[in-house]
Protein backbone atom coordinates (compact mmCIF):
# COMPACT_ATOMS: atom_id res chain seq x y z
CA UNK A 1 0.00 0.00 0.00
CA UNK A 2 2.90 2.37 1.05
CA UNK A 3 4.34 1.71 -2.31
CA UNK A 4 1.60 2.42 -4.14
CA UNK A 5 1.40 6.04 -2.32
CA UNK A 6 4.82 6.50 -3.18
CA UNK A 7 4.54 5.76 -6.54
CA UNK A 8 1.44 7.95 -7.30
CA UNK A 9 3.21 10.73 -5.29
CA UNK A 10 6.27 10.35 -7.79
CA UNK A 11 3.72 10.16 -10.77
CA UNK A 12 1.91 13.56 -9.65
CA UNK A 13 5.31 15.23 -9.24
CA UNK A 14 6.37 14.60 -12.82
CA UNK A 15 3.27 15.17 -14.00
CA UNK A 16 3.37 18.65 -12.14
CA UNK A 17 6.37 19.13 -13.42
CA UNK A 18 5.77 18.06 -17.16
CA UNK A 19 2.69 20.24 -17.42
CA UNK A 20 5.23 23.33 -16.14
CA UNK A 21 7.46 22.84 -18.60
CA UNK A 22 4.55 22.78 -20.93
CA UNK A 23 3.12 25.81 -20.36
CA UNK A 24 6.44 27.44 -20.81
CA UNK A 25 6.99 25.78 -24.09
CA UNK A 26 8.77 23.34 -24.31
CA UNK A 27 7.27 20.11 -26.18
CA UNK A 28 10.32 17.74 -26.72
CA UNK A 29 13.20 16.49 -24.25
CA UNK A 30 16.01 14.67 -25.36
CA UNK A 31 17.49 11.89 -23.98
CA UNK A 32 20.93 12.67 -22.16
CA UNK A 33 23.50 10.63 -23.99
CA UNK A 34 26.61 9.63 -22.54
CA UNK A 35 28.57 12.50 -23.50
CA UNK A 36 25.68 15.16 -23.66
CA UNK A 37 25.87 16.19 -20.10
CA UNK A 38 29.72 17.04 -18.82
CA UNK A 39 30.50 15.45 -15.56
CA UNK A 40 32.22 17.82 -12.88
CA UNK A 41 35.08 16.47 -12.62
CA UNK A 42 38.91 16.37 -12.32
CA UNK A 43 40.14 17.39 -16.16
CA UNK A 44 44.05 16.35 -17.23
CA UNK A 45 46.03 19.30 -17.53
CA UNK A 46 46.86 20.79 -20.43
CA UNK A 47 50.36 21.34 -21.80
CA UNK A 48 51.28 24.91 -22.18
CA UNK A 49 54.35 23.77 -24.37
CA UNK A 50 52.41 21.58 -26.82
CA UNK A 51 49.15 22.91 -27.27
CA UNK A 52 46.78 20.21 -27.76
CA UNK A 53 45.08 19.38 -30.55
CA UNK A 54 41.06 21.24 -31.08
CA UNK A 55 38.82 18.39 -30.84
CA UNK A 56 35.35 18.92 -32.79
CA UNK A 57 32.58 19.06 -30.39
CA UNK A 58 29.77 17.79 -31.72
CA UNK A 59 25.85 17.88 -30.65
CA UNK A 60 24.21 15.17 -28.90
CA UNK A 61 22.87 12.28 -31.54
CA UNK A 62 20.27 11.18 -29.48
CA UNK A 63 16.91 11.34 -30.64
CA UNK A 64 14.52 13.46 -28.52
CA UNK A 65 11.62 12.03 -26.84
CA UNK A 66 8.23 13.39 -26.28
CA UNK A 67 6.91 14.89 -23.29
CA UNK A 68 4.38 12.13 -22.95
CA UNK A 69 6.47 9.57 -22.90
CA UNK A 70 9.13 10.70 -20.43
CA UNK A 71 11.69 8.06 -19.23
CA UNK A 72 14.58 8.48 -16.42
CA UNK A 73 17.93 9.06 -18.26
CA UNK A 74 20.66 6.60 -18.45
CA UNK A 75 23.08 6.38 -14.98
CA UNK A 76 25.97 8.71 -15.70
CA UNK A 77 29.15 6.84 -16.76
CA UNK A 78 31.62 6.40 -14.04
CA UNK A 79 34.73 8.62 -14.19
CA UNK A 80 37.42 6.77 -16.58
CA UNK A 81 40.59 5.11 -14.22
CA UNK A 82 42.99 6.28 -16.40
CA UNK A 83 43.43 10.14 -17.37
CA UNK A 84 42.79 10.18 -20.83
CA UNK A 85 45.61 11.76 -23.25
CA UNK A 86 43.15 15.17 -24.05
CA UNK A 87 40.62 17.20 -21.94
CA UNK A 88 36.80 15.15 -22.00
CA UNK A 89 35.07 17.84 -24.07
CA UNK A 90 31.75 19.60 -22.57
CA UNK A 91 28.87 18.75 -24.34
CA UNK A 92 27.84 22.16 -26.15
CA UNK A 93 24.87 23.46 -24.29
CA UNK A 94 21.57 23.46 -27.06
CA UNK A 95 20.42 26.95 -27.06
CA UNK A 96 16.86 25.64 -27.51
CA UNK A 97 14.59 25.15 -25.21
CA UNK A 98 14.91 21.80 -25.40
CA UNK A 99 18.39 21.59 -23.71
CA UNK A 100 19.71 19.16 -21.99
CA UNK A 101 20.35 21.49 -18.81
CA UNK A 102 16.67 21.67 -18.80
CA UNK A 103 16.02 17.85 -19.31
CA UNK A 104 18.47 16.83 -16.54
CA UNK A 105 16.00 19.33 -14.66
CA UNK A 106 13.60 17.04 -14.84
CA UNK A 107 15.29 15.10 -12.12
CA UNK A 108 15.75 17.74 -9.90
CA UNK A 109 18.88 20.17 -11.32
CA UNK A 110 18.39 23.66 -10.97
CA UNK A 111 17.00 24.75 -13.54
CA UNK A 112 17.60 27.33 -17.12
CA UNK A 113 14.50 29.49 -18.03
CA UNK A 114 13.08 28.59 -21.24
CA UNK A 115 15.69 29.84 -24.29
CA UNK A 116 15.24 33.19 -25.56
CA UNK A 117 15.41 33.49 -29.00
CA UNK A 118 18.08 34.96 -30.55
CA UNK A 119 16.51 38.23 -31.65
CA UNK A 120 14.91 38.78 -28.45
CA UNK A 121 18.40 38.60 -26.58
CA UNK A 122 20.15 41.98 -27.10
CA UNK A 123 16.77 43.65 -26.34
CA UNK A 124 15.95 42.14 -23.10
CA UNK A 125 19.16 42.62 -21.92
CA UNK A 126 19.00 46.39 -22.95
CA UNK A 127 15.76 46.12 -20.44
CA UNK A 128 17.21 44.21 -17.85
CA UNK A 129 20.30 47.11 -18.11
CA UNK A 130 18.05 49.81 -17.82
CA UNK A 131 16.81 48.28 -14.41
CA UNK A 132 20.18 47.56 -13.34
CA UNK A 133 20.80 51.13 -13.87
CA UNK A 134 18.77 52.09 -11.52
CA UNK A 135 19.19 49.86 -9.04
CA UNK A 136 19.86 50.39 -4.92
CA UNK A 137 19.34 47.44 -3.62
CA UNK A 138 22.70 48.25 -1.88
CA UNK A 139 22.44 51.87 -0.93
CA UNK A 140 25.95 52.54 0.18
CA UNK A 141 27.15 51.21 -3.36
CA UNK A 142 24.35 52.79 -5.42
CA UNK A 143 25.76 56.40 -3.30
CA UNK A 144 29.40 56.01 -4.02
CA UNK A 145 29.17 54.50 -7.83
CA UNK A 146 29.34 56.81 -10.85
CA UNK A 147 27.18 54.57 -13.03
CA UNK A 148 26.38 50.86 -12.97
CA UNK A 149 28.62 48.27 -14.95
CA UNK A 150 25.94 46.30 -16.77
CA UNK A 151 28.54 43.57 -19.11
CA UNK A 152 28.98 43.97 -22.69
CA UNK A 153 29.22 41.63 -26.15
CA UNK A 154 27.41 39.62 -27.95
CA UNK A 155 23.99 38.47 -27.03
CA UNK A 156 24.30 35.54 -28.56
CA UNK A 157 27.99 34.53 -27.40
CA UNK A 158 29.80 30.76 -26.96
CA UNK A 159 31.69 31.80 -24.08
CA UNK A 160 31.06 33.67 -21.36
CA UNK A 161 33.34 35.43 -18.67
CA UNK A 162 32.31 36.46 -15.28
CA UNK A 163 34.69 38.54 -13.05
CA UNK A 164 33.84 40.43 -9.76
CA UNK A 165 33.01 43.61 -9.73
CA UNK A 166 33.80 47.20 -11.56
CA UNK A 167 37.33 48.91 -10.31
CA UNK A 168 38.10 52.57 -10.86
CA UNK A 169 38.12 52.90 -14.65
CA UNK A 170 35.15 50.29 -14.88
CA UNK A 171 33.08 52.89 -12.79
CA UNK A 172 34.27 55.51 -14.58
CA UNK A 173 33.23 54.45 -18.32
CA UNK A 174 30.39 51.98 -17.45
CA UNK A 175 32.30 49.58 -19.20
CA UNK A 176 33.80 46.27 -17.39
CA UNK A 177 37.28 45.29 -17.97
CA UNK A 178 38.74 48.07 -19.45
CA UNK A 179 41.34 49.03 -16.56
CA UNK A 180 44.94 46.97 -16.92
CA UNK A 181 43.02 43.98 -15.75
CA UNK A 182 40.61 44.37 -18.88
CA UNK A 183 44.01 45.05 -21.09
CA UNK A 184 45.48 41.51 -20.03
CA UNK A 185 41.92 39.67 -19.89
CA UNK A 186 41.65 41.22 -24.02
CA UNK A 187 44.98 39.72 -24.82
CA UNK A 188 43.77 36.64 -23.33
CA UNK A 189 41.02 36.49 -25.24
CA UNK A 190 42.50 37.83 -28.85
CA UNK A 191 46.03 36.60 -28.72
CA UNK A 192 45.26 33.69 -26.44
CA UNK A 193 41.73 32.22 -27.83
CA UNK A 194 41.95 34.12 -31.17
CA UNK A 195 38.59 35.64 -30.46
CA UNK A 196 37.14 39.08 -30.85
CA UNK A 197 36.31 40.66 -27.30
CA UNK A 198 33.19 41.45 -29.10
CA UNK A 199 32.90 37.38 -29.89
CA UNK A 200 32.30 36.80 -26.32
CA UNK A 201 30.17 38.65 -23.09
CA UNK A 202 31.85 39.67 -20.17
CA UNK A 203 30.01 40.50 -16.97
CA UNK A 204 30.70 40.96 -13.13
CA UNK A 205 28.74 39.60 -10.13
CA UNK A 206 28.19 42.98 -8.96
CA UNK A 207 27.36 45.25 -11.40
CA UNK A 208 28.46 48.76 -8.56
CA UNK A 209 31.92 49.18 -7.39
CA UNK A 210 32.76 48.66 -3.79
CA UNK A 211 34.56 51.17 -1.87
CA UNK A 212 38.48 51.25 -2.67
CA UNK A 213 38.18 47.97 -4.68
CA UNK A 214 37.27 46.31 -1.41
CA UNK A 215 35.99 42.66 -1.67
CA UNK A 216 32.11 42.57 -2.55
CA UNK A 217 29.89 41.86 0.91
CA UNK A 218 27.88 38.44 1.64
CA UNK A 219 24.25 40.54 1.29
CA UNK A 220 26.27 42.81 -1.68
CA UNK A 221 26.32 39.35 -4.18
CA UNK A 222 23.34 38.09 -2.59
CA UNK A 223 21.39 41.50 -4.25
CA UNK A 224 23.14 41.77 -7.51
CA UNK A 225 23.67 37.73 -8.10
CA UNK A 226 19.98 37.72 -9.75
CA UNK A 227 21.02 40.22 -12.29
CA UNK A 228 23.94 38.32 -13.16
CA UNK A 229 21.63 34.92 -13.35
CA UNK A 230 19.28 36.68 -15.49
CA UNK A 231 21.75 37.90 -18.04
CA UNK A 232 23.45 33.82 -18.03
CA UNK A 233 19.90 33.08 -19.22
CA UNK A 234 19.17 35.51 -21.87
CA UNK A 235 22.64 35.22 -23.37
CA UNK A 236 22.75 31.13 -22.42
CA UNK A 237 26.28 30.92 -23.39
CA UNK A 238 27.86 27.19 -23.78
CA UNK A 239 30.62 27.76 -21.66
CA UNK A 240 31.31 29.72 -18.92
CA UNK A 241 34.76 30.92 -17.77
CA UNK A 242 34.84 32.05 -13.65
CA UNK A 243 37.51 34.83 -12.90
CA UNK A 244 38.59 34.44 -9.52
CA UNK A 245 37.05 33.03 -6.31
CA UNK A 246 34.34 35.83 -6.43
CA UNK A 247 32.68 34.54 -9.00
CA UNK A 248 33.26 30.75 -8.77
CA UNK A 249 31.98 30.94 -5.09
CA UNK A 250 28.47 32.81 -6.15
CA UNK A 251 27.94 30.90 -9.30
CA UNK A 252 28.60 27.54 -7.80
CA UNK A 253 27.90 27.88 -4.81
CA UNK A 254 31.13 26.73 -2.70
CA UNK A 255 33.09 27.90 -0.38
CA UNK A 256 36.54 26.05 -1.57
CA UNK A 257 39.27 27.74 -2.13
CA UNK A 258 40.76 28.94 -5.79
CA UNK A 259 42.95 25.83 -6.26
CA UNK A 260 40.79 23.38 -5.15
CA UNK A 261 38.14 24.54 -8.07
CA UNK A 262 40.71 25.08 -10.99
CA UNK A 263 41.88 22.04 -12.52
CA UNK A 264 38.44 20.56 -13.03
CA UNK A 265 35.20 21.18 -14.92
CA UNK A 266 31.78 22.62 -13.26
CA UNK A 267 28.43 23.14 -14.18
CA UNK A 268 26.13 26.11 -13.64
CA UNK A 269 22.49 25.39 -14.74
CA UNK A 270 24.24 22.55 -17.17
CA UNK A 271 26.37 24.82 -18.59
CA UNK A 272 29.76 23.95 -18.52
CA UNK A 273 32.51 26.06 -16.01
CA UNK A 274 35.86 26.54 -15.98
CA UNK A 275 37.26 28.64 -12.97
CA UNK A 276 40.81 30.60 -13.07
CA UNK A 277 42.47 33.07 -11.80
CA UNK A 278 40.90 37.03 -12.48
CA UNK A 279 43.36 38.98 -14.54
CA UNK A 280 43.79 41.23 -11.78
CA UNK A 281 45.19 38.74 -9.34
CA UNK A 282 47.41 37.64 -12.50
CA UNK A 283 49.16 40.93 -12.60
CA UNK A 284 49.94 40.94 -8.82
CA UNK A 285 51.64 37.34 -9.83
CA UNK A 286 53.07 36.97 -12.93
CA UNK A 287 54.11 33.38 -12.05
CA UNK A 288 50.31 32.37 -11.99
CA UNK A 289 49.94 33.17 -15.74
CA UNK A 290 51.14 29.77 -17.13
CA UNK A 291 48.48 28.02 -15.01
CA UNK A 292 46.14 30.54 -16.31
CA UNK A 293 46.53 29.73 -20.12
CA UNK A 294 46.83 25.76 -18.91
CA UNK A 295 42.91 26.78 -18.13
CA UNK A 296 41.94 28.65 -20.79
CA UNK A 297 43.84 26.10 -22.84
CA UNK A 298 41.57 23.54 -21.58
CA UNK A 299 38.84 25.71 -22.72
CA UNK A 300 39.67 26.30 -25.77
CA UNK A 301 40.36 22.66 -26.32
CA UNK A 302 36.52 21.79 -25.38
CA UNK A 303 35.68 24.81 -27.94
CA UNK A 304 37.12 23.68 -30.95
CA UNK A 305 39.19 26.69 -30.82
CA UNK A 306 43.48 26.43 -32.02
CA UNK A 307 45.58 29.47 -30.43
CA UNK A 308 46.49 31.54 -33.14
CA UNK A 309 49.90 31.32 -34.70
CA UNK A 310 52.27 33.86 -33.34
CA UNK A 311 54.13 36.63 -35.77
CA UNK A 312 58.26 35.82 -35.75
CA UNK A 313 59.85 38.45 -34.77
S1 LIG B 1 25.69 46.08 -6.62
FE1 LIG B 1 23.95 45.29 -7.82
S2 LIG B 1 22.30 45.00 -6.34
FE2 LIG B 1 23.83 46.36 -5.38
S3 LIG B 1 23.11 48.45 -5.89
FE3 LIG B 1 24.57 47.86 -7.49
S4 LIG B 1 23.28 46.99 -9.11
FE4 LIG B 1 22.04 47.03 -7.25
Amino acid sequence: MEVDDERRTLIRIVRQRLEALGRAGVDRIPLPSATAIPQPGPIPRASAASPPIPAVVRPPTTAPTRLTSPSPPPPAPAPPKVAPVVAPIPARVERAATSPAVAASLFGEPELAAAVPEADRGPQLAVLAAEVAGCARCPLLAEARTQTVFGEGSATARLMFVGEAPGADEDRTGRPFVGRAGVLLTDMITKGMGLARDEVYIANVLKSRPPENRTPLADEIAHCLPYLERQVEIIRPQFLCLLGKTAASALLETALPLGRLRGKWHRYRGIPAIVTYHPAALLRNPAWKKEAWEDLQVLMQAMGLKAPERKKP
